[in-house]
């Protein structure tokens, strides 16, 4: 048995019926965190500095991992530094919840080769992390101010990384965001065990201290349209995300107890940091004791499930309509999961929520996997007479996320939406159907990734820049010519 997981069943076993919030916090740290920095020397020199760099190739960001790596093993760690934060803004947030397998480590050739992934991720981390407690990393300094402004809709990822390369830049830069605090998924999705809260505070603090103004509780659409933000700013981007739950139409599905994912990891992140829920405070949304099931496959349910885990759930099954291989989440996730006593119920679906005012079990069927579709994934199929009851006081829905209506919530009618809802852009400059406004991350791509959101946000960055200056070159011609 793993460290790792010595320390979590210990750790499980100790575990009161029901405990309080804070003693839960200390009970579950992420278990796998078992990252030693002297082994990062050690990770980086099993690099082989292949010709061909596959993980730097299939890398969001590109991120020059060799080089990175290379220094890391000669202990030249602020030259490590400098090299993994020339490519991203937040390389301690990458190392910590990309889904590494499926990118970077997924492509070393040491892996390929049988002989176990350098840990690029770790490494990464760790840089990052020596970097802060060197006090390497320091507000952003232009080297001249400029008068012209960026107005930034949403504080995620995306957002936090435009409004960085925008000030190195020197632009003025506001930040509009309907949370109460900055960070979007960073700190209302993904979980503390995952990814700690202090770590985005930092970020956001740097950049305050960089001169980035937050407008925090401001809602776009609600407190201004998104017209009077253009006229205060030079040019505009839209960083929103992707907010809107999918859900299941089956019988029973307005029974009680029966909760969006989000709305869960909110409370459960919103306790994290010390606020009152009072949904959570009144078991609503405390798996504590429970029976939990969590439907789907994706990173959204592995969060669920891990979280119910550490919330003391008396089980937690996950009901996904097709099998292990076919699953969008990271099979690190999964593995994960399965080593904390989840149990996946493969290639099932719900077919009745049951129960009298609340639910009491769920009522699923038998999938198979039939005929391909249009993009090449086999249709999950029901499987006649294949019922069986789960015992559910608990059922979170993680079905995935759609654009809200943006142009409508906006007050913006002219802005493109493609036919999933999703911003329109041209990908050549990153601006959408309306004048110098810019649009990047999850809502451009639809639900993705945060290393995705920030490669697409330095991108609209550099465009906003040749945008606004094109215009003001061009305004100069203009006032020339009528001299
Ligand atoms: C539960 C969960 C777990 C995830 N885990 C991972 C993971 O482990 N690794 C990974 O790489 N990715 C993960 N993702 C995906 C990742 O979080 C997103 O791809 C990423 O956060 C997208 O960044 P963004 O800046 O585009 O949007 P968001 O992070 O969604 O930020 C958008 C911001 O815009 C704000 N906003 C929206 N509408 C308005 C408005 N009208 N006015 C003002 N502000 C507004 C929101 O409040 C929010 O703060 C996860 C997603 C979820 C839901
Ligand atoms: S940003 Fe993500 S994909 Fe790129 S090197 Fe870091 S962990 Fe790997």
């Amino acid at each position: 048995m793993s460290d790792a997981l010595l320390k979590f069943v210990t750790v499980a076993k100790s575990m009161p019926t029901k405990r309080s919030p804070d003693k839960r916090r200390a009970d579950f740290g992420e278990i796998y965190d078992d990252f030693v920095p002297g082994k990062a020397t050690e990770q980086a020199s099993r690099c082989s500095q292949c010709g061909i760099p596959y993980c730097q190739i299939h890398c969001p960001l590109q991120n020059n991992i060799p080089d990175w790596l290379m220094l890391t093993a000669q202990g030249r760690m602020q030259e490590a530094y400098e090299a993994a934060s020339a490519t991203n803004n937040m390389p301690e947030i990458c190392g910590r919840i990309c889904p590494q397998d499926r990118l970077c480590e997924g492509n070393c050739v040491i892996e390929q080769a049988g002989h176990g992934t350098v840990t690029i991720g770790a490494v990464e981390r760790h840089i990052t992390d020596t970097a802060w407690d060197n006090g390497w990393i320091t507000p952003v300094k232009p080297p001249r101010e400029l008068t012209a402004s960026v107005g930034i809709v949403g504080a995620g990822p995306g957002g936090l990384a435009a409004a960085e390369q925008l000030r190195r830049k020197g632009y003025k830069v506001d930040i509009y965001d309907r949370y109460d605090r900055a960070g979007g998924l960073l700190v209302y999705g993904i979980p503390s065990f995952k990814l700690e809260k202090e770590i985005v505070m930092r970020r956001e603090q740097l950049l305050r201290e960089s001169g980035v103004t937050f407008h925090l509780g401001f809602e776009v659409g609600r407190d201004e349209t998104l017209e009077e933000l253009r006229q205060k700013h030079d040019a505009m981007l839209i960083a929103t995300g992707v907010y809107q739950a999918r859900d299941v139409a089956v019988p029973g599905i307005g029974l009680g107890n029966i909760v969006p994912a989000l709305d869960y990891l909110v409370a459960s992140n919103r306790v994290g940091l010390g606020d009152s829920v009072p949904e959570f405070e009144n078991g609503d949304l405390d798996a504590d004791a429970k029976h939990v099931v969590v439907i789907g496959g994706g990173d959204t349910a592995m969060d669920c499930v891990r979280t119910a885990v550490r919330q003391g759930a008396k089980s937690v099954k996950c009901l996904y309509r097709r099998d292990r291989g076919n699953m969008p989440g990271s099979m690190r996730e999964v593995s994960h999961a399965e080593e904390e006593g989840v149990e996946f119920v493969w290639l099932s679906a719900p077919e009745a929520f049951l129960g009298d005012d609340v639910v009491s079990g769920v009522r699923a069927h038998r999938m198979r996997l039939g005929a391909p579709d249009a993009s090449g994934r086999q249709t999950p199929e029901a499987i006649e007479n294949s019922s069986f009851t789960l015992d559910c006081d608990l059922a979170i829905k993680a079905l995935g996320f759609d654009p809200e209506d943006v142009p409508t919530l906006f007050g913006t009618p002219t802005l493109q939406v493609s036919q999933w809802g999703t911003i329109r852009v041209d990908w050549r400059t990153m601006m959408t159907s309306l004048e110098g406004v810019f649009a990047a991350g999850d809502i451009v791509r639809g639900a993705s990734l945060v290393v995705w959101a920030i490669h697409d946000a330095r991108d609209a960055a550099e465009n906003i820049d040749r945008y606004i200056v094109a215009k003001a070159a061009g305004a100069d011609a203009s006032a020339e010519a009528a001299e």
